[in-house]
């Protein structure tokens, strides 16, 4: 018997943990292709069951079970794709380079317009490749309202359990932003990325599991901050937000907070 049949099969009978009570709100997906192992679940469960006062809900569980998200295991390797903005961005410096040459002729190089645009176009190449270069660990999907993890993807096998549980929680924030179908709300990858990272590690800092201890422990809290600083796309300026939320500035929690998806 596979952990995920035992716990199905647990969360269809009598309760015998708490968890398993409230593990059916979540809906998983079962896919016997893909394992997790039980220390993983275990952390899963945990952080959706944490108490968590945001936007109105009182943990991740409340929320996704109040707006019907449910949250899928996939064996799928998917590769990320680059927001428009960026092949946009670098098309726009290419363009802008191009007019300059013909503009300027041989002498081009030496100009510092022409300089210029090209550190840019190197700015924006830059960032592309970057963002396409990220392991995809999870998504967001608006139409199923399905948050989907890919453990497959995960690039260090021996922190497995860090990289699941902040993306959990990285994707749940995208769900409580999303408006669909009720609205049509952009997807703005610099402005809504950062945020969704902001939203993790303010849970990371806050959330508190029954006995009052916090869910997060300092090692796991570094390492996830760690991680958003080290990302060489966008996603970093969530560690930037952390930062000034940190020195007391409480306006960016009220943004975080109210940049949401209305209930109706
Ligand atoms: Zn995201």
């Amino acid at each position: 018997m596979s952990l995920w049949t035992d716990i199905e099969i647990r969360s269809a009978g009598d309760t015998v943990r708490k968890e398993d009570a409230n593990w059916e709100r979540l809906r998983f997906g079962v896919d016997e292709s893909v394992k997790l192992l039980d220390p993983e679940i275990v952390t899963i469960i945990d952080a959706a069951l944490a108490s968590f006062t945001f936007g109105g809900f009182t943990s991740l569980d409340d929320m996704l079970f109040k707006l019907g998200v449910k949250l899928v295991i996939s064996p799928d390797t998917p590769k990320r794709i680059v927001p428009d903005s960026l092949p946009e961005w670098v098309l726009y410096w290419k363009n802008e380079l191009e007019r300059l040459e013909s503009l300027l002729g041989k002498d081009c190089a030496s100009n510092t317009l022409y300089k210029d645009a090209l550190k840019e176009l190197e700015k924006a190449e830059k960032e592309r490749d970057a963002w396409a270069a990220m392991a995809l660990l999870g998504r967001y999907d608006r139409f199923s309202k399905e948050i989907i993890l890919y453990p497959n993807n995960i690039p260090s096998p021996d922190q497995r359990k860090e990289y699941l549980v902040t993306t959990f929680i990285h994707e749940a924030m995208h769900a409580y932003f999303d408006r669909h179908p009720h609205e049509l709300f952009p997807y703005v990858a610099t402005v809504e990325e950062p945020l969704a990272e902001f939203g993790m590690l303010l849970y990371l800092k806050e959330a508190k599991k029954e006995e009052n201890a916090h869910f997060a422990d300092d090692a796991l809290r570094k390492w996830a901050y760690d991680n958003v600083v080290s990302k060489k796309t966008c996603y970093r300026y969530g560690a930037a937000l952390m930062d000034r939320y940190e020195k007391g500035d409480s306006q960016i929690r009220q943004d975080l907070e109210s940049y949401k998806r209305k209930l109706f």
